[in-house]
C-alpha cells in the first residue's frame, strides 16, 4: 500500500484501493452512502495531485449541482485553482458545451438554442395542426413522449422508416403518420438552429460517429473519463462514454444497481452488467461500509431490498449508531398526513435545535406535495420545492427568456412565436400563420421572412407589415447592445424596452406584481451569473451560455443554499443527496408502489428500488407516513398501507398509532404558538397513555424559545431586498456568495442604488443593492 497522502486519510482501505488505481477502467459497485461519490471526487483530486492535467479530466453526474459541489471539494483538497478546469456536469450540459464547439460540422449554428420540453411539446402540437391531424388521436405529449425515447435508443428518422416493425406498430396505434410527425419535427428544430433535451446526446453521438478526426480530437482530450451513477445511463450516453474512452480505456464508472431508478426513460442496468465484457482487465471494487446512516436505517434498507430477485450481492454494514427506528405514522386523511410531517418537523426543530435545511419530504409523484405545502405554510415552516413547475418554466420567465433567446438565435421559432404579439403589439394569429406557411415554403426562418416582407406577397396589410417591421428592428438593436453590454444589463434593458415589465405591473393584481418580482429576481440572477462566471477561467458571462445553464438547469442547481428551508421532492430527484431527517409520504398501494408499476416483476422492483434509494436519504431518523384516505383525481378513495411497509424486518420499525386521528396534531398546529397560548389547548395535546413522546406539543420554554427565533423561521419570500440604513460607505459587509468586504462607493438611489465593495479575497465589484444578498456587519 502507499503510504497515505494526507488527504487520502479520509478514506478507509476499500476506498482508497479504487482511488489509486492506475490507469485503465474500473468499477465501484456498492450500496447507498458507501463513499462511491466521494470514491469519484477523490481520484479526480489525486490524479490531479499525480501530475494528471486537468484538461484532461471529464466528470459526469447526476446534477449541475453535485458537479460544482465536487469541483469545489476538489479544489479543497489538491489546494488548487485547477479545479475550474475540469470538463464536470450532467451529460446535457458537458455535451451541449461539445457541440457548441463543434455542431456546426452537422450543420448547427454555436449559438443553437435548447428547446426545453415546453418548447417541444409545443412545436408538435402546431406541427399537428398544421398537418390537420385528429388532436384527440395525435396527443402531442404521447407523441413528444415516443419521439424522445426514439431519439435515446438512436433510432433516426431514416432508421424509423426502415423498421417495418415500428412504422406498423405505430399504424396499428391508429397514428400511421407519427413518422411524418417526427420528421417535420426534427426539420424545424433544425432549421430554427435549436436542440431539444435528447438532441444533445443523439448528434453527439452523431458527431462522433460521423467525423473520426472529432472523436479522436476528444479521445485525445478526455484521457480520464469517470461516471457517477453509471446505473441510469441510457443507451445514447452509454454510447458516448464507449466512443469517448474508446482508446485510453480510462474510464472508471461508480454506482449501484439497487438504486436504478429511470428506466422508464430508457436506463438500462445492463450498462453495468456489461461493463466487464465491453472492457479488458476491468479493476472491480467493492465498497461495504455505509457512512451515512444509523444501523437502524442501514438495516431496515438492506431488509427492503433483499425482496428483489434481480440484484447483484452486496453487503452494507456501518459502524454508525444504532439510532431510532424508522417511525411509521397512520392518518386518516392526506391532509392530515401534512400536518403530521409539519407538527413532527417543528418539534425535531425545537427538540434537536434543527434547521429546515436538514429536514425532506419526499413523495412519489408531485402532485402529492400540495398537502404537505399547505401544512408546512400553515405552520410557518419556510420550505423549497424542487421539480414539479420549476422557476424557469413560469409564463413570464419564459417570456423575458423568449426574447433574449431570440437575440442569440433569430432563427428560434418557439421564441418567436411565443413573444410576436406580448406584450400585445396588433400581430394577430392568422398573420403569424401566415409567415409559418412562408417560412415553411421558403425553407427559411420566421425571422428571416419578416426581413423580406417587401420582396414576398403574403397579403399582410400594410399596417401589419410595419408592426412587424418595427419588432425586427427592436430585436436588432438588442443584438447590437449585445456586442459590448453584459448580460445583465442587456436583459435589464430588454425587460424594459419590451414593455414586459409594464406589462405586469399595469396589471396591478397581486399576481401581476408577483410576475414582476420573478423577473426582477430573473434579473437579479443574471447578475449574480455574470459575476460568478467572471471568476471561472473558461467563461465570460456571456448571455449564451447564462441560457444554456437556464435550458439545463435543473430545480436542484438554483438552490444557492442561501437559505435554510425544507426540501420537498420527488424521490427520484433525491438520488444521490443526504439529509439527518427524512420523511416519505403516501406509502400506500398504488401510489407507493404506483399502481402504473405493477403489471410486472420488474417494474414492481423498480419501485422497491426507488423506496431503497428514498430509505437510504437519511442520516438520522427516517420516518413512513400513510393515510386511509386520499384524494386522487378529485376523489376521496380508500387507501391502503404499502407492502414496502410490511417487507421492512420489524425490529426497525415502530408504529406511531396516533390515539386521537385527526385531533392532536391539528390543535397544535391551531395552536397560536407565537402569539397568545391557549393553555386549555396545549392541555389537549399532552402525551396521552401510550403516546410516543415524538407527538407532544412544545411546552413553555420551548415556546418562549420559539418565539424568540421567530425571524428565522418565518417566511423570507421578498424577492427584493429592503436596503439596510447602515449600509454606507465605510461599512463592513458580508456577501453571500462573495465573502466579507467594505463599501467603498455608494452610487445612485432608489432602484438603481448600488455599491461599489473591495472583498476580502481581493477584488472589487459593483452591485445592485436591491437584488445583492448583503449583510452590514
Ligand atoms: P449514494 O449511493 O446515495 O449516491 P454514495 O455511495 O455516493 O451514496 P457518498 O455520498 O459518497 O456515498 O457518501 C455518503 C456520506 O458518507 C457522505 O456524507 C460522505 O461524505 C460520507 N463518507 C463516505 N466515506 C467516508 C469516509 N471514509 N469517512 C468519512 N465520511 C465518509
Ligand atoms: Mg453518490
Amino acid at each position: 500500500m502507499e503510504e497515505k497522502i494526507a488527504y487520502l486519510k479520509g478514506l478507509n482501505e476499500a476506498q482508497l484501493a479504487p482511488v489509486l488505481h492506475k490507469d485503465g477502467p474500473l468499477m465501484v459497485i456498492a450500496g447507498a452512502g458507501s463513499g462511491k461519490t466521494r470514491v469519484l471526487t477523490y481520484r479526480i483530486a489525486h490524479l490531479m495531485a499525480q501530475g494528471v492535467d486537468s484538461f484532461n479530466i471529464l466528470a459526469l453526474t447526476f446534477t449541475n449541482k453535485a458537479a460544482r459541489e465536487m469541483k469545489k471539494r476538489i479544489a479543497d483538497i489538491v489546494g488548487s485553482s485547477e479545479a475550474k478546469n475540469l470538463w464536470m456536469g450532467t451529460f446535457h450540459s458537458v455535451f451541449a458545451k461539445l457541440l457548441r464547439f463543434d455542431g456546426d460540422k452537422l450543420g448547427y449554428p454555436s449559438n443553437f438554442t435548447i428547446y426545453d420540453t415546453q418548447d417541444s411539446q409545443r412545436l408538435i402540437a402546431s406541427i399537428i395542426k398544421e398537418m390537420g391531424l385528429d388532436k384527440d388521436i395525435y396527443k402531442y405529449k404521447q407523441i413528444q413522449n415516443r419521439i424522445s425515447s426514439y431519439k435515446n435508443s438512436l433510432i433516426t428518422v431514416k432508421a424509423y422508416f426502415q423498421n417495418p416493425e415500428l412504422v406498423e406498430a405505430d399504424a396499428m396505434a391508429k397514428r400511421p403518420r407519427l413518422g411524418e410527425i417526427y420528421q417535420n419535427y426534427v426539420d424545424r428544430c433544425f432549421k430554427a438552429g435549436a436542440m431539444d433535451f435528447d438532441d444533445l446526446l443523439l448528434r453527439t453521438n452523431e458527431l462522433l460517429t460521423r467525423f473520426p478526426e472529432v472523436l479522436m480530437k476528444y479521445q485525445d482530450r478526455f484521457r480520464y473519463i469517470l461516471v457517477d451513477e453509471y446505473q441510469d445511463t441510457n443507451h445514447s450516453q452509454y454510447l458516448i462514454v464507449k466512443a469517448l474512452s474508446d482508446r485510453y480505456q480510462n474510464i472508471c464508472v461508480v454506482g449501484d444497481d439497487a438504486q436504478s431508478i429511470y428506466s422508464f426513460r430508457g436506463a438500462n442496468i445492463s450498462n453495468i452488467l456489461n461493463f466487464q465484457k465491453d472492457y479488458d482487465d476491468v479493476g472491480m471494487y467493492r465498497l461495504e461500509q455505509n457512512y451515512r446512516s444509523t444501523k437502524n436505517i442501514v438495516n431496515a434498507a438492506n431488509s427492503i431490498i433483499s425482496n428483489n430477485k434481480n440484484q447483484l450481492e452486496k453487503v452494507v454494514w456501518t459502524s454508525n449508531d444504532e439510532g431510532n427506528k424508522i417511525k411509521i405514522h397512520r392518518s386518516i386523511t392526506d391532509a392530515e398526513e401534512g400536518r403530521y410531517v409539519a407538527a413532527s418537523i417543528f418539534e425535531n426543530k425545537m427538540q434537536h435545535q434543527m434547521g429546515n435545511g436538514e429536514f425532506a419530504v419526499l413523495y412519489r409523484t408531485n402532485s402529492q406535495s400540495r398537502a404537505i405545502e399547505d401544512a408546512l405554510r400553515k405552520s410557518d415552516i419556510p420550505y423549497r420545492i424542487y421539480g414539479g413547475l420549476s422557476f424557469y418554466q413560469r409564463k413570464e420567465i419564459k417570456d423575458v427568456l423568449a426574447y433574449l433567446r431570440l437575440v442569440i438565435n433569430p432563427k428560434d421559432e418557439e421564441a418567436l412565436k411565443r413573444i410576436i404579439n406580448f406584450p400585445a403589439r396588433g400581430i394577430g394569429q392568422t398573420t403569424v400563420d401566415k409567415l409559418v406557411v412562408a417560412a415553411n415554403h421558403y425553407g427559411r426562418s420566421i425571422f428571416e421572412v419578416i426581413e423580406n416582407l417587401p420582396k414576398l406577397n403574403l397579403k399582410i396589410n400594410s399596417g401589419t407589415t410595419r408592426r412587424l417591421e418595427d419588432f425586427v428592428t427592436m430585436i436588432k438593436s438588442f443584438q447590437i447592445m449585445n456586442e459590448g453590454a453584459d448580460a445583465f444589463t442587456l436583459a435589464e434593458h430588454v425587460a424594459k424596452k419590451t414593455g414586459l415589465l409594464l406589462e405586469f405591473k399595469k396589471d396591478g393584481t397581486p399576481e401581476g406584481i408577483g410576475k414582476m418580482e420573478n423577473i426582477e429576481e430573473l434579473l437579479n440572477g443574471i447578475q449574480d451569473f455574470v459575476e460568478g462566471q467572471k471568476e471561472l477561467a473558461d467563461t465570460t458571462g456571456s448571455l449564451t451560455e447564462f441560457l444554456e445553464d437556464v435550458a439545463l438547469a435543473s430545480d436542484l442547481d438554483k438552490d444557492t443554499g442561501d437559505d435554510d428551508r425544507v426540501a420537498l421532492m420527488t424521490i427520484h430527484l433525491a438520488k444521490g443527496l443526504e439529509f439527518p431527517y427524512v420523511y416519505i409520504v403516501g406509502m400506500e398501494e398504488d401510489l407507493f408502489p404506483s399502481a402504473m408499476s405493477m403489471n410486472t416483476r420488474s417494474e414492481l422492483e423498480e419501485e422497491r428500488r426507488l423506496f431503497y434509494v428514498a430509505l437510504t436519504r437519511a442520516e438520522k431518523q427516517a420516518y413512513l407516513t400513510y393515510t386511509q384516505n386520499r384524494y386522487r383525481w378529485g376523489k376521496l378513495i380508500d387507501a391502503e398501507p404499502s407492502r414496502f411497509l410490511e417487507e421492512i424486518e420489524e425490529q426497525y420499525v415502530e408504529n406511531l398509532t396516533p390515539v386521537n386521528d385527526g385531533y392532536r396534531y391539528k390543535s397544535l398546529i391551531d395552536a397560536d404558538i407565537f402569539g397568545e397560548v391557549d393553555k386549555s389547548r396545549l392541555r389537549q395535546v399532552k402525551p396521552q397513555n401510550g403516546t410516543p413522546p415524538s407527538v407532544k406539543g412544545p411546552n413553555e420554554s420551548q415556546l418562549r424559545k420559539l418565539r424568540k427565533l421567530k425571524p428565522e423561521i418565518s417566511r423570507p419570500s421578498a424577492n427584493t431586498n429592503v436596503i439596510d440604513a447602515n449600509l454606507v460607505e465605510g461599512a463592513l459587509v458580508n456577501h453571500t456568495r462573495f465573502g466579507k468586504g467594505k463599501v467603498l462607493k455608494i452610487e445612485g438611489v432608489g432602484n438603481d442604488k448600488k455599491a461599489e465593495i473591495q472583498f476580502d479575497r481581493g477584488d472589487i465589484k459593483k452591485l445592485l443593492l436591491r437584488f445583492a444578498k448583503l449583510e452590514v456587519l
